[in-house]
């Protein structure tokens, strides 16, 4: 039962009181008062007695917890409780087809299916600060509950068009003197919907049906054409925005008609590959927070003060991070040159974004206020956190570990930004292994929303629940790995450029192999992707390995290629020519040269590979090692790695990750294409399925149900 002066009605869903002749229903269902099933069978009833009781001439329905409803329990999506009666239709349709009119008062976010709700009640009032919106193309859907017909009745089809397909709540004030809102509240929300409703009452605002209205739109078809070309040239893979505008020019038929043609078109939707991935990326951002042995119960550690070591590319995007969150920070570097060139890098993003009008300098000097430069590790005696930033390499990280163990507080976090290193290893050079963790932000980490956390085998449970919540300070998504050579992206990504690598020692050119990744969706091809990391990065970690891991078999065309100091666009030069100050890549004469002089080297004939064959062999590499990741615990699930390659590797988000690519061609199907590849030369190893892959493929599983069994064998007591 909510708390409120309403009675006790039984319910848990619903408050109810009478205010003079309104019936005021307020619904809750924390955090978002999302319409579940429970809340929507509940309103339905509260209507029903509304309806009946004498005394109510007049329905009010309020959001508890200040906020209306953020839409439709999208757990529901697509299971038998989505359509249970009441189904979100019918409940719409209770309150449309109320004969006492029904008022929604809207405050706080009133998005989705909160937003029909409301578009079928018979008037709005809602708080100027309230956020209005139809969020559902972000899931790869439309509103399908009334919204793309009731919604262009109200603002008209082009503000409806905008609204529904940006998916981006819209402030209230903005509707102020569209039909969509018979008044803003001045005060208090609640006591200006019972204001309104007693005017209501006394009969003086006649009440009418959205549905009702006739669409006001001479051009309507024309103006669809215009909008589904559009969208048709920007988002070709999506069949959403499409299924949306034809949703909305339905609206000029009858009510009834319209809304059939949305149903259609929604259940289309909810069944594409696109939908089903979008959805598995919103749910597996959310998974990524649980992680064993950090509860709600675990304490967190003040952070304060952070302090970064290292101001080149990483240390100085992190320190910015750090900045935009109003956490003061000292930024270490090894001489007074290398600390101003730091202080620059981040005054000049600053700088650029108040050029282009993005930041007022007012903002940009409060933030750069936050930051004291510094050459001293005396101090950083009070940060609570410090992170490493400095170069690739153990015994320089060593050193640096070894002088904050010096003079950090008890208690304060070493974080390393290490991309491959051994963060064991790190931590047992200091006399608090328990404090240590890696932090690895991805580049330009001011704008990456990826934080890959590094779990040492010493972390403590504190330090990963701080880390964890810093992550959402600094507006990241955090995915905690365990410690290996790369932890999940880059271990991953290794193979993938092994086997882009293998392709060209087979005939393909690199432009070949980065436009069959980009049709697939990849924001960037490997060789392109290089030349922006810079070759070098790659170069320097494969010289690491191949001492450590001499097994491991690699194309010696990288090497080649930094040997002839061509390190990608900061060198005007890589697998491809740059014009000075353009990133536009083009083919290069010498680089194709030193491939045919390195195949004539190894003497092997070369064949036409076709896009498909290059998409697969570059998505199964990844798929394959993530599978070893899972099985070896580095990840914790399957949709972490998705969550990793969708935010940190530009993997298309309509395919849904990685893994779960893999899942939607069926991973029989991958292990048996694995199999095909075995003969192709390079290394002949490669394409062995990972045991786990070959366990569920043999079972008819998928990764997302091996991690649902995972899910389920930790709920039930057993750790994951
Ligand atoms: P960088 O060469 O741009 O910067 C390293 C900085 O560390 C330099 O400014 C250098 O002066 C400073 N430094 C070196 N030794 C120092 C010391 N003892 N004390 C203080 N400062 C010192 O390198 P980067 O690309 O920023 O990489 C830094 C770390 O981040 C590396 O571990 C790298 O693997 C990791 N990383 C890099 C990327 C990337 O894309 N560049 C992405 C993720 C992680």
């Amino acid at each position: 039962m909510l708390a409120g002066k309403g009675e006790t009605t039984g319910m848990a869903h619903v408050d109810w009181s009478l205010e003079g002749s309104a019936a005021v229903l307020t619904f809750g269902n924390p955090p978002v008062n999302s319409l579940a099933h429970a809340v929507r069978a509940e309103l339905v009833a509260a209507i029903d007695r509304a309806i009946a009781d004498r005394a109510v001439r007049v329905i009010v329905l309020v959001g508890a917890n200040r906020t209306f409803s953020a839409g439709a329990d999208i757990r529901e999506f697509g299971s038998a409780r989505m359509t249970r009666s009441p189904n979100l239709h019918q409940l719409i349709d209770a309150v449309e087809s109320s004969p006492k009119p029904v008022i929604a008062a809207i405050d706080g976010m009133c998005l989705g299916g909160g937003l029909e709700l409301a578009l079928g009640c018979h008037f709005r009032i809602a708080s100027p600060d309230a956020r209005l919106g139809l969020p559902e193309i972000k899931l790869g859907l439309l509103p399908g509950a009334g919204g793309t017909q009731r919604l262009p009745r109200l603002v008209g089809v082009e503000a409806a068009i905008n609204v529904i397909l940006s998916g981006e709540p819209v402030p209230a004030t903005a509707f102020a003197k569209t039909p969509l809102l018979d008044a803003l509240a001045s005060g208090e929300l609640r006591a200006a919907a019972i204001e309104l409703a007693q005017k209501v009452a006394a009969g003086s605002t006649p009440a009418r049906r959205v549905r009702d209205i006739a669409l006001p739109e001479p051009d309507l078809a024309a103006l669809c054409d215009f909008a589904r070309n559009a969208v048709q040239a920007k988002f070709p893979q999506y069949p959403a925005p499409v299924a949306c505008i034809d949703a909305i020019e339905a609206a000029g038929q009858r009510f009834e008609e319209g809304a059939k043609v949305e149903q259609r078109l929604f259940l289309q939707l909810l069944e594409s590959p696109q939908s089903r991935a979008l959805r598995h990326a919103f749910f597996a951002e959310r998974t990524a927070s649980r992680v064993p042995g950090v509860t709600d119960a675990t304490p967190v550690r003040e952070i304060a003060r952070a302090a970064v070591v290292g101001g080149g590319t990483m240390g100085s995007g992190i320190a910015i991070c750090f900045l935009n969150a109003g956490i003061p920070l000292t930024l270490l570097e090894a001489d007074e040159a290398a600390l101003a060139r730091g202080v620059e890098r981040i005054a000049g993003v600053y700088d650029a974004q108040v050029r282009k009008g993005r930041m007022q300098a007012a903002e940009r000097d409060q933030r750069m206020s936050l930051l004291t430069p510094s050459v001293s590790y005396d101090t950083l005696s009070m940060a609570d956190i410090a992170i490493e930033a400095v170069f690739e390499d153990m015994e320089v990280k060593k050193t640096v570990f070894a002088q904050l163990d010096r003079v950090l507080k008890p208690g304060a976090i070493l974080a390393t930004n290490t991309s491959t290193l051994d963060v064991n290893r790190i931590a047992t050079g200091t006399r608090r292994p328990q404090d240590v963790v890696g932090t690895h932000f991805f580049s330009p980490a001011n704008l990456m929303r990826l934080l890959e956390v590094v779990r040492g085998d010493a972390t403590a449970p504190d330090v990963l629940a701080t880390v964890l919540k810093l992550s959402r300070t600094l507006r990241k998504i955090a995915v905690v790995a365990g410690v290996c050579d790369g932890f999940i992206g880059n271990r991953m990504i290794e193979q993938y450029l092994r086997q882009a690598l293998f392709m060209l020692e087979e005939g393909a050119s690199p432009q070949q192999v980065d436009a069959a990744a980009e049709a697939f969706g990849f924001a960037m091809g490997p060789f392109r992707m290089s030349d922006l990391a810079g070759n070098d990065i790659g170069w320097h970690i494969r010289k690491r390995r191949a001492a450590e891991r001499p097994a491991m078999k690699y194309s010696k065309l990288a090497d080649k290629l930094c040997e002839m100091q061509r390190f990608g666009q900061k060198t005007g030069a890589g697998w491809y020519d740059y014009a000075p100050g353009d990133r536009n890549a083009r083919p290069s004469g010498v680089v194709a040269e030193m491939i045919a002089a390195h195949l004539r080297e190894l003497g092997r004939a070369t064949r036409q590979l076709e896009p498909a064959e290059i998409a697969d062999r570059l998505v199964y590499a990844l798929v394959n090692e993530g599978a070893r990741l899972l099985e070896e615990g580095i990840a914790l699930r399957a949709s972490d790695i998705d969550v990793v390659y969708l935010n940190g590797y530009g993997f298309p988000v309509w395919r849904g990750g990685p893994m779960c690519y893999a899942d939607q061609v069926g991973l029989y199907e991958v292990a048996r294409r694995m199999r095909q590849f075995a003969g192709l030369p390079g290394d002949p190893q490669f394409w062995t399925p990972a045991p786990l892959l070959q366990r569920l493929a043999e079972r008819g599983d998928s990764f997302a149900s091996a991690d649902q069994s995972a899910a389920d064998r930790a709920q039930s007591g057993g750790r994951s």
